[in-house]
């Protein structure tokens, strides 16, 4: 595998005003993430899913791009499913199967936000759109006993199939809240692959079930993103040339 990670970035929600958007700031504006849609098709990205993966693990890596969102917010489906498909684009959304709103942020004071029916969840899975586990209430899994972290794993797991009719290929772990005992779970609940936030080796593919994303929020400027995607986030850019014109050891 070639020394350059391909770049799985992290997304929650889309939104087109200023309301309801609370304190942890996990949105971006959909004038920005057409923007970045726009940048990454102009450049020659091409958008995969962990499903193309699974199915074609000796897929050519270079430019591309794995988009995530986590939650499976209503706006993933009024917002950026629409801008989605103007770009032809794919993207993974890691649903929460036992919540119709964000309970855990509520608690912390966040404004309840919507989940999407599972309708959506059909239609935008049928276009194409990886549906992923993230749990079945947005547990932190590193503070479950391993019974309760096994329910909330192959439970959501076997509700999203249900939901979709598809196999469900990878996970992501809420909060990033990790250990091994909670990745060997993953495993054995039958995901292929698990996504962290910014946890795990740099390197894509070195360890399938702590896969690190790079976070895109409403503060992520355009210059930010093309770094973000590019590789440079990672390596430096002198570093990473040296790689791609051959100097590489694996
Ligand atoms: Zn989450």
């Amino acid at each position: 595998m070639k020394l350059y990670s391909v770049p799985v970035l992290l997304y929650h929600r889309i939104v087109n005003n200023q309301s309801a958007i609370g304190q942890h700031k996990i949105y971006v504006y959909e004038k920005d993430f057409e923007k970045q849609l726009s940048y990454l098709q102009t450049n020659g990205y091409q958008t995969i899913t962990f499903v193309d993966l699974a199915e074609n693990p000796k897929m050519d890596l270079t430019k591309k791009v794995i988009l995530t969102f986590d939650d499976g917010y209503e706006d993933n489906y009024t917002l950026m499913y629409p801008i989605l498909k103007k770009y032809r684009f794919k993207a993974v959304i890691y649903l929460v199967t036992h919540a119709d709103h964000n309970v855990w942020g509520v608690r912390e004071g966040e404004p309840k936000v919507n989940m999407m029916n599972d309708q959506q969840k059909k239609e935008m899975s049928r276009y194409g759109i990886e549906m992923g586990g993230h749990t079945r209430s947005h547990v932190d899994l590193s503070k479950c006993k391993a019974t309760e972290s096994r329910r909330e794993i192959a439970g959501c797991k076997e509700d999203v199939e249900r939901i979709t009719g598809k196999k469900a290929v990878s996970f992501a772990y809420p909060f990033g809240g990790i250990n091994e005992e909670v990745k060997q779970i993953a495993r054995e609940s039958g995901f292929t692959f698990a996504v962290s936030t910014n946890t795990g080796p740099k390197q894509f593919g070195e360890d399938k079930f702590q896969i690190r994303r790079i976070e895109v929020t409403s503060r992520t400027r355009m210059a930010s993103f093309k770094n973000k995607v590019s590789g440079h986030y990672f390596y430096p850019k002198t570093f990473l040339q040296k790689i791609l014109s051959g100097n590489q050891t694996k």
